[in-house]
């Protein structure tokens, strides 16, 4: 038996977290959410106004974020606490999603989430997902997984996921969103989104969540097994 990595990246609204939270699931692994920490440092940022133009108030603000994981004891997930403080309902907001990729572009954050992200999973047996997990924060990952699909079908699955929570969004407008994240995320200059050598491509547009899940698992297990 291995104890593995998983890294799994891809275009904003592929399904990644909730494929992610599936996969740990079945194999006893920690699912360890990159971008809800991206997602918490850009609530920071909102809240208290941070000029991404001014490396000084980027560097202040640096240190006085700190980003953690929670279990809630109720629903077994881990939830995200920025500074002490549950923020896992309010990073998800349009608002939040609107500025996140601008926030992700700086150098000086980005080194931050990674270091932490690193630690994180030094004692392995994670899945962790995001856009440079396995071509950045972990090149040494045993599976590494490239989730794409047509943006019409992202948007319609996230605006159902949205509308599940109460979230009434135009159609429209989580489009536009996730393609100008998809925009920032493959153009910048500091670990873009990229579809590595060695990562296994999976186009989910044609596939139902279990079919992608147990794709996964599969790929998974004939690695943990060698
Ligand atoms: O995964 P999620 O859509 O919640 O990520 C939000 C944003 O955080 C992405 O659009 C991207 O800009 C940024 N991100 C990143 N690197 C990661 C994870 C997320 O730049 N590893």
């Amino acid at each position: 038996m291995h104890d593995i990595i998983i890294a799994l990246d891809g275009y904003s609204g592929c399904g990644k977290s909730s494929t992610a939270k599936e996969v740990a699931k079945a194999l006893g692994y920690t699912y360890l959410d990159s971008g809800a920490m991206y997602r918490a440092a850009t609530l920071y940022f909102i809240r208290n106004q941070i000029d991404v133009q001014n490396t000084q108030a980027i560097d202040r603000a640096l240190n006085n974020i700190d980003i953690h994981f929670y279990r809630n004891k109720e629903t077994l997930r881990n939830e995200t606490y920025l500074n002490g403080e549950n923020v896992e309902e309010e990073i998800r907001k349009m608002e939040v999603s609107e500025h996140v990729s601008a926030v992700s572009a700086i150098p000086e954050v980005r080194r931050k989430m990674v270091k932490q992200q690193r630690t994180l999973g030094a004692g392995r047996r994670v899945v962790m997902d995001g856009r440079d997990i396995g071509s950045h924060v972990f090149p040494e990952a045993e599976l590494k997984i490239f989730m794409k699909a047509d943006l019409a079908v992202r948007a319609q699955r996230r605006k159902k996921e949205l509308e599940e929570k109460g979230v009434e969004v135009k159609l429209e407008e989580i489009e536009r969103n996730l393609a100008e994240r998809d925009r920032i995320d493959t153009s910048r200059a500091q670990s873009p989104l990229v579809k590595v050598e060695d990562a296994i491509e999976i186009d989910t547009t044609n596939l139902s969540f279990s079919e992608q899940v147990n794709k996964i698992i599969k790929l998974a297990k004939e690695l943990i097994r060698k």
